[in-house]
């Protein structure tokens, strides 16, 4: 059966797109149809979002040739600092440090902006024949046939392809069309997020207060900006995305205490509902699911893309093991292959960030004294902390050869 393309993406997000050149590279003809307008729509103005890439997503960048175009946009992590916070009091004296030096793979992870990951993309697929991406594509429907399946376009075009790729983020249509049922629950919690410009040098650490109305990250940004994601309740994070910028910087300088001077905020500010979601199955015949449309976690450890990188790695080892064999690369026999590997992985860091984030999330003072305890204990045992600095790094376990 001839086809439009080996692999047909639906999404052309940030999975979508790193998927289609992981797929190029070994080798598929690859189309992505995203419902977007154009080009235009990746902005490459500064909107005040930006990533925290584990390790492992730095391998799988760089080995796509990638890296290369955002290494000097890049603020490498050397250090995590975790303090349980109380507002007005100020971060215990009870902390959890990682320290770059404890393990020897270089630095724990990259802050990267947003527009820079999203254009070093756009200019990788641009300049790939094996790539065709497609705007103001939204896919309405799509079915299984024998020997390949077909997607549906809101103009009626059709396009068949062996294998379908579901990257269409969190509500993913395709999923739903499918029947793959979602396991999880909303949280009352939205993170606000914004960027800010302070005095004081970050020196390369990323802070992690434990609020009890939520986690509040400080994550360094290349020169003297760092990056928030701060979490709170519902209401009051509707409240205060509502204020006007002295009002919000003043809360939020309330929470942040004085350590990088005075702050002001720069870009635009973002608040984003938070919820877990993790498909009860990442595949069926001749279609994986994968980044957000698979799975959607709670932004407490910044592992959501790191997550959907891993997907995007796993499953462009396993059709490229296939292909090689000679198999039918999206028959289910390999597909089970790709969910095996990836859907473990991504409820245990679904559950453990949910658990993570109900442990410190309030202001119970047995729990606290608890964690403060924890926290002190796990700090003087080396051991235990390189094995967590690892798993943040995303190079526990078997990896994928994109991530070797
Ligand atoms: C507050 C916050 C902070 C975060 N911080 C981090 C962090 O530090 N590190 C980290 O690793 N992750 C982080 N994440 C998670 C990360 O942002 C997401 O995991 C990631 O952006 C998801 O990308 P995606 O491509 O899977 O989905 P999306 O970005 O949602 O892309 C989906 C694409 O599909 C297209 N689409 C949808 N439906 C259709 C259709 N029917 N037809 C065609 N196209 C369609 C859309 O236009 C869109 O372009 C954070 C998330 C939040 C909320």
């Amino acid at each position: 059966m001839e086809v439009d393309s080996d692999i047909i993406i639906v999404g052309g997000g940030l999975n979508g797109s790193l998927m289609a050149i992981a797929a190029a590279n070994i080798g598929f003809s690859t189309i992505v149809l995203d419902s977007k307008d154009n080009e235009a729509n990746v902005e490459n103005r500064f909107d005040g979002r930006s990533y925290a890439l584990a390790l492992s997503s730095v391998r799988l960048l760089k080995n796509l040739n990638i890296f290369k175009d955002i290494i000097d946009k890049s603020q490498p992590i050397l250090d995590i600092k975790i303090l349980d916070g109380k507002l007005v009091q100020g971060p215990s004296q009870f902390s959890l440090h990682f320290d770059n030096n404890e393990i020897h793979d270089g630095p724990m992870g990259q802050m990267v902006e947003d527009r820079f990951i999203r254009k070093a993309l756009f200019t990788k697929i641009n300049k790939n024949e094996r790539i065709d991406y497609k705007f103001n594509s939204k896919v309405t429907e799509h079915k299984k046939q024998s020997g390949y399946i077909s997607v549906t376009l809101h103009n009626g075009k059709k396009l068949d392809t062996k294998l379908l790729v579901g990257a269409d983020g969190r509500n993913s249509e395709l999923a739903n069309r499918s029947e793959i049922k979602k396991s999880g629950w909303k949280y009352n919690q939205s993170a606000l997020v914004c960027a800010i410009e302070h005095e004081a040098d970050h020196n390369g650490v990323a802070w992690q207060y434990f609020m009890p109305s939520g986690p509040l990250a400080v994550l360094p940004m290349t020169g003297k900006r760092s990056c928030i994601v701060w979490t709170e309740q519902n209401a009051n994070a509707k409240a205060i995305n509502l204020f006007d910028e002295t009002r919000y910087t003043k809360i939020l300088a309330a929470r942040l205490g004085n350590f990088l001077g005075k702050f002001k905020i720069i870009g635009d500010r973002h608040t984003y509902p938070l919820e877990l979601s993790i498909a009860d199955r990442f595949i069926d015949e001749r279609l994986a699911l994968i980044g957000d449309a698979a799975h959607s976690v709670h932004p407490i450890a910044g592992q959501g893309l790191n997550a959907g990188f891993k997907d995007i790695a796993v499953l462009a080892h396993i059709i490229q093991d296939a292909h090689h064999r000679g198999e039918d690369l999206g028959s289910l026999g390999v597909l089970k292959r790709y969910e095996e590997w990836r859907r473990f992985d991504s409820a245990q860091l679904a559950y453990s960030t949910d658990l993570f984030n109900k442990l410190f999330s309030n202001e119970n003072e047995v729990l606290r004294l608890a964690r403060n305890i924890g926290l002190k204990l796990l700090d003087s045992i080396p051991v235990a902390k390189r094995n967590i600095i690892k798993e943040a790094a995303g190079i526990t376990g078997e990896l994928p050869r994109l991530m070797h």
